[in-house]
């Protein structure tokens, strides 16, 4: 008899007790890292279309060793409590690998929201917001969601507002929620951050001669061939970006009514434009399409970046899969067991816990803007470019010649918030790229990239435990 495949939720647990063997940890530890501390489930009537409607939501509170808790808000109708104590934990992890001071969280309602109107949308995530307030589990220096799956800026706004409006004095009431429209206290370039993390994360990869040497791959993005699962937000963006800045090329896209698989690579923005205009990506021009998508997930290419669900790599498809490189920029793409085959059979896994966390971390940049009620580049950038004109003055009248006007332009700027927000990601993830790499390199017992980005974020929330008095 064939064995029951593993949740997603034991597969974290499963990954986590792989990477706490591998250290040397007080005795009871590891089990108090890896327990979710707090889930609530929440039942609410919304008054809608003449009657009421009973909706069902989570928050899961997965840890408290730094606060505020952080993590998305998620809206689908196949939500359930696992899945969302499985992203906690999941952020948790991700936010202690990045080191980005949150504690992780995850909520989730059970709803379709295709099937309601931006009206009774906006009616239910404001009953939402009323009941996760309620229970302790919104504010800015508690609990502090983000966009996820099915939910997005405007979203964010309705449960910002709501806040504002049960707190009126409190004055970072803002921070309260991350992902918000610019004009909403959100900063510049959170909707591209998890693709663009993503990106940061893959060119690292392709500037370590040893890993690329591990994946049996040459060094550097362009020509590389890429096949994505997944043209949401993450998706989209991390595609567009390899493709149109470091000319890798998209042989194929996955999406929910099937798949798309061009040699010569896929125009990214054309195929996000044809899905938004037709609702889907069959009839796409110059691409083979196939209804069943998940065949392509097996096609060979040099990169593969599932970017939509869990569990979509499992024990009956993972053998067969045939990327150099596997990565992850969904939460929990494999499970359990595929990752041990994944591993067999030479892919390179860049795990999760790092490659998705530029969603994260561009809240931490945004929650820090709400703090300091200013925006990045304010006080500075006027200064810096007037100081740089001073320098270039200086350089021309010692040269005597006068610099090429789009050279100069490019030297005499100042930081602005997407500047700040794109280097401070970029810097982000180059770091803990490494930091990654040397835990394994570091100890005998861990020969995977995600293992050592578990043992990464173990190690870090033990020392922090290890200094608080429980
Ligand atoms: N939902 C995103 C994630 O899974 C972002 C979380 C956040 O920004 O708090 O990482």
């Amino acid at each position: 008899m064939k064995a029951k495949p593993v949740s997603f939720l034991e597969s974290v647990d499963l990954y986590f007790n792989r990477a706490s063997k591998a250290l040397k940890l007080p005795k009871g530890l590891a089990r108090q890292i890896r327990t979710c501390n707090a889930i609530c489930e929440m039942k609410f009537g919304v008054e809608l279309r003449g009657g009421y409607e009973i909706f069902t939501g989570w928050r899961a509170t997965h840890s408290e060793h730094a606060l505020p808790a952080k993590g998305g808000i998620r809206y689908a109708p196949f939500a359930d409590q696992q899945e969302v104590e499985a992203l906690a934990a999941l952020m948790t992890y991700k936010c202690s690998i990045v080191n980005v001071p949150y504690a992780g969280s995850k909520g989730a309602l059970k709803i379709d929201p295709k099937q309601y109107s931006l009206k009774e949308l906006e009616h239910i995530t404001r009953r939402f917001a009323q009941e996760l307030d309620k229970r302790g589990f919104l504010g800015p220096g508690l609990n502090v969601p983000a966009p996820d799956m099915g939910t997005g800026q405007r979203t964010m706004s309705w449960i910002a507002d709501e806040y504002q409006k049960l707190h009126p004095s409190d004055i970072n009431a803002q921070g309260c929620v991350t992902g918000k429209p610019v004009h909403f206290g959100g900063v510049e370039g959170r909707v591209e951050a998890t693709g663009r993390g993503v990106q940061f994360g893959l060119k690292e990869f392709f500037r370590t001669p040893e890993d690329v040497k591990k994946a049996g791959l040459e060094p550097g993005l362009e020509g590389k061939s890429i096949i994505l699962q997944g043209l949401g937000n993450v998706g989209y963006h991390a595609a567009k970006f390899l493709q149109e800045e470091d000319g890798a090329k998209i042989i194929g896209i996955i999406e929910r009514d099937g798949s798309l698989l061009c040699e010569d690579g896929l125009n990214v923005e054309a195929v996000l434009q044809y899905k938004q205009e037709y609702g889907k990506v069959e009839g796409f021009p110059q691409a083979t399409f196939s209804s069943n998508g998940a065949a392509l997930l097996e096609y060979p290419c040099d990169v593969l970046i599932p970017a939509a669900m869990e569990g979509v790599i499992h024990q009956e498809n993972a053998a067969r899969i045939s990327c150099k490189v596997l990565a992850e920029a969904a939460n929990g793409p494999l499970t359990f067991e595929a990752d041990q085959i994944i591993q067999e059979k030479g892919i390179f896994i860049i795990p999760d816990t790092y490659l998705n966390a530029g969603g994260v971390t561009v809240s931490y940049f945004e929650w820090l803007k709400n703090l300091s009620h200013v925006r990045f580049g304010r006080m500075d950038r006027r200064f810096v470019e007037a100081q740089n004109e001073r320098v270039i003055e200086l350089i021309e009248g010692a040269i005597g010649k006068t610099i090429d006007p789009s050279a100069k332009e490019k030297l005499l700027e100042g930081p602005n918030e997407i500047n700040l927000v794109r280097a401070g990601l970029e810097d982000t993830m180059r770091e803990a790229y490494h930091e990654i790499k040397a835990q394994e390199d570091e100890n005998e017992k861990i020969h995977d990239r995600r293992t050592a980005a578990y043992a990464l974020a173990i190690r870090k929330i033990a020392d922090i435990y290890d200094s608080m008095y429980l």
